[in-house]
């Protein structure tokens, strides 16, 4: 073998190698965390173009964030230069937005349709509900888009669940999809469900679109397969091809965990990764054991949670690593606590010269478990990131900013229309807003048509102070369109929006500091548009191999108003995550999702309790529970050299300190391989929610020290309750079981206690409840 493809296989053990070089017939990856599928799909492309003489216009690959995408790209462009500009590495949704540019006119659309995410979705959704007069209260715009997006994922249209509908909330549903599909049609807006849906209904529909992708991508490389929902299943279908356009199916190469698919509540179904083979009958499947992330006490204890789940395949990961670090267990009196020891084991670690920041991350199970950490990470001045949360591109401001530029760069783009029609105010209220739709529903004409024409007075009962306002609106967006038509770059264009309307003068002659920030974040996506007006993301040329005609290039030209936004669209979570050279030394916090296919040396995994981690939902959900503890089983092999465990006694939600247990995944790992810090609640006085017990913090210490920490608890009398029953709290007063979960140590009870708020204790210890 030429010294440059040697290179390619040497750091690879023989399964790797055999997955690399296999040729051929489909391939299956599947294998635990860490043993190298990631690595093994890069090689395997830098391969394909350096040994098999592949162009790299005949590979498509799919990775589950952009930032994975960007990170394959350049490890490919490493081994083989840039000829690898010419490969499609992408997210799902971005592949679907480049095929469906090209393709829009076959589906009626414009090339220049807006992409709707989950909060514009519900925006439209709440209106087609009202339009169609249904009950906020039974039929939400939340779970109305819930249902809907299921029926996408599904590839189910709306004409066919109107016809699957057996019962009323399905009509209703159905009902609502097909005017939301009409209505999103009519804004030239596609959804993020629809990207995948619709580039499987062309490819679908036209043989010959179909052909034309299949004859260019000879080799498709799925990441992360496990998550893949029904419609991304049929996507790679589609894509690879049957052969019965006489072109031999494209290779298939798909790597994943079924032990670590995350994404049930998106509709992704291990069913894609178990049943492979026999979805395609002559694959080969090749498995790695060997683990070249953690040490084996964090692969022991991965092992041994994950092995509780029912209808798995068996798989036990090694490591020649050694044992390392044991896994460190702390009890945190309530949340605070717990950060308080995050914070100062980190700075330990640190100031010990075992780690940087940028070595360290702290998961949770929710985004607003973040909260707690930031607080205490300010105080002590520990420089972190959030990834996630409420995302910049979430906050109100910087969606107002957004949609302004949405209805210059899409004039029929209803939703973004409606957001800033009156905002800032500027007297066209509710009412005007109505009497406009009314007008456009009635002549089958757009809302911004619609508009138009309230200005020539044809929209009726619409008082003149409105339509004046109207008038202003309507100038005011002409002028601002005029500027983007003479080319003004992105940022200028913002620059003017936030002048012009009059939002940005808004937010200054205001007091209240929260303005103030909101006035920092959008001068921040000024700078956002700056930087891409100076280095547009130029799209590489598409190098398609000989004889295959380039994909057009029909996307928004560079660094136009409308290539801004695609990528403003795209942007997903995991994008903001800091690379390890440039992060400056900041410790990165996450949700448990988020982390997924990442890695760290010391990983925080914190709010192991029941009902927080596992999630109170999956308490009583068998189903639910294995998700949960696949995400377990994620969050610990992130970890490369330390792992901390840590829980909270109380834990304050909705305002209200609750009682939490001990995550159950704790018994799930062998004791032996647990360092406990800190079990109980003996350092520090007594807090409210200890003392109501009736027992000193001693004995509970005492009991803690007998039994295992986590089970210290099971030696309490405990109150027997159930759903419907009366109690009488010493502290709370009257109140209603709502709930009541978990059997002996575990039993809790959920009760509502009216102005009290609704609160979840534990039945163990002396309670100060009586049942009435
Ligand atoms: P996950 O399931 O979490 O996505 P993965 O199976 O994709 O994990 P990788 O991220 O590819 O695993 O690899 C885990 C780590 O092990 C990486 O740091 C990678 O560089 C390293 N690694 C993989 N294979 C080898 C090998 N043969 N020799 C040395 N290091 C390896
Ligand atoms: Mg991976």
């Amino acid at each position: 073998l030429p010294a440059r493809v040697a290179a390619l296989l040497d750091d690879l053990n023989d399964h790797q190698r055999r997955a690399v070089e296999h040729a051929g017939t489909p391939l299956l990856v599947v294998a635990g965390a860490g043993s190298g599928k990631t690595r093994v799909l890069t090689r395997r492309i830098a391969y394909l173009l350096a040994e098999r003489h592949v162009h790299p216009g005949q590979v498509m690959a799919i990775t589950f964030t952009n930032k994975a995408a960007a990170e394959m790209k350049e490890r490919v462009a490493d081994l083989v230069g840039r000829r690898a500009n010419a490969m499609w590495v992408s997210t799902f949704h971005s592949m679907c937005v480049r095929v469906l540019r090209r393709e829009a006119k076959s589906l009626g659309m414009g090339s220049s349709f807006s992409i709707y995410d989950a909060d514009d979705s519900r925006r439209l959704l709440t209106l087609v509900a009202r339009d169609l007069d249904l009950d906020p209260k039974r039929y939400p715009a939340r779970t109305l888009s819930v249902h809907i997006s299921n029926l996408k994922n599904e590839l189910v249209d709306a004409e066919t669940a109107a016809q699957n509908a057996s019962n009323d909330l399905e009509r209703r549903v159905a009902e609502v999809y097909a005017e939301y599909q009409r209505r999103l049609a009519q804004a030239n807006a596609m959804d993020f469900d629809d990207l995948i849906m619709r580039t499987v209904e062309v490819l679908q529909a036209f043989p010959d679109v179909a052909e034309y992708y299949h004859r260019r991508f000879r080799h498709v490389l799925v990441d992360e397969y496990q998550d893949t929902n029904h419609a991304q299943y049929t996507l790679v279908r589609k894509l690879v091809g049957k052969g019965d356009d006489g072109l031999p199916p494209a290779e298939l190469c798909v790597v994943g965990d079924a032990d670590q698919s995350i994404y049930a509540f998106r509709g992704a179904t291990i069913r894609n990764i178990v049943e492979f083979e026999r979805d395609y009958p002559n694959a080969t499947t090749v498995l790695l054991e060997q683990n070249y992330r953690s040490t084996q006490n964090i692969l022991t204890a991965a092992n041994a949670v994950i092995s509780r789940n029912a209808n798995r395949r068996d798989k036990r990961l090694w490591t020649a690593e050694g044992d390392g670090e044991k896994i460190v267990g702390y009890v945190g009196d309530n949340e605070h606590d717990e950060a308080s020891f995050v914070a100062n084991e980190i700075d330990r670690l640190v100031d010990s010269g075992v780690a940087n920041n940028s070595d360290v991350a702290v998961f949770y199970r929710t985004n607003n478990q973040s909260r707690v950490f930031e607080e205490i990470f300010i105080r002590l001045g520990l420089p972190y990131r959030v990834v996630g949360g409420v995302r910049f591109y979430e906050r109100r401001e910087i969606r107002d900013a957004l949609a302004y530029l949405r209805v210059l760069a899409n004039p029929d783009d209803t939703v973004s229309l409606r957001r800033v029609l009156n905002v800032p105010k500027r007297g066209i209220g509710e009412r005007a807003e109505a009497c406009v739709s009314t007008y456009a529903d009635r002549e089958r004409i757009t809302f911004a048509a619609a508009l138009r024409a309230a200005t020539e007075g044809k929209v009726p009962l619409l008082n003149p102070r409105s339509q004046r306002a109207v008038s202003g609106f309507v100038e005011l967006i002409d002028g601002l369109r005029r500027f983007v038509d003479d080319g003004q770059d992105v940022a200028e264009v913002l620059d003017a929006v936030l002048d012009q309307t009059g939002y940005r003068a808004e937010l200054e002659a205001s007091d209240d500091p929260q303005d103030a920030s909101r006035l920092e974040n959008l001068n921040e996506l000024v700078t956002v548009a700056r930087e891409f007006t100076e280095a547009p993301e130029v799209m590489a040329p598409d190098n398609a191999p000989e004889g295959i005609a380039p994909v057009e290039q029909t996307g928004p030209a560079a660094g136009s108003l409308a290539a801004f936004l695609e990528r403003v669209s795209l942007v997903a979570d995991a994008d903001s995550i800091p690379d390890a050279e440039d992060s400056g030394g900041v410790v990165t916090l996450m949700t448990l999702h988020t982390a997924k296919g990442l890695e760290y040396p010391v990983v925080f995994s914190t709010g192991w309790e029941d009902g927080i981690f596992p999630h109170m939902r999956a308490l009583s959900d068998p189903v639910e529970l294995a998700e949960e503890r696949r995400l377990a089983y994620v969050g610990i092999t992130r970890a490369r050299e330390r792992l901390y465990l840590s829980r909270a006694i109380v834990r304050s939600a909705w305002g209200q300190p609750m009682t939490n247990p001990a995550s159950r995944f704790f018994d799930e790992i062998p004791p032996d391989l647990l360092d406990w810090r800190r079990v109980g609640p003996e350092r520090s006085a007594p807090t409210r929610a200890t003392t109501w017990g009736g027992r000193s913090s001693e004995s509970v210490q005492a009991s803690r020290q007998r039994a295992s920490p986590t089970s210290g608890w099971k030696d309490g009398p405990s109150l027997s309750l159930s759903v419907g029953d009366r109690v009488n709290h010493d502290k709370y007063g009257l109140g209603t079981v709502v709930a009541a979960d978990g059997q002996g140590p575990r039993s809790t009870a959920t009760i509502d206690f009216g102005s009290s708020g609704t609160i979840r204790l534990m039945l163990i210890g002396s309670v100060p409840m009586v049942k009435l």
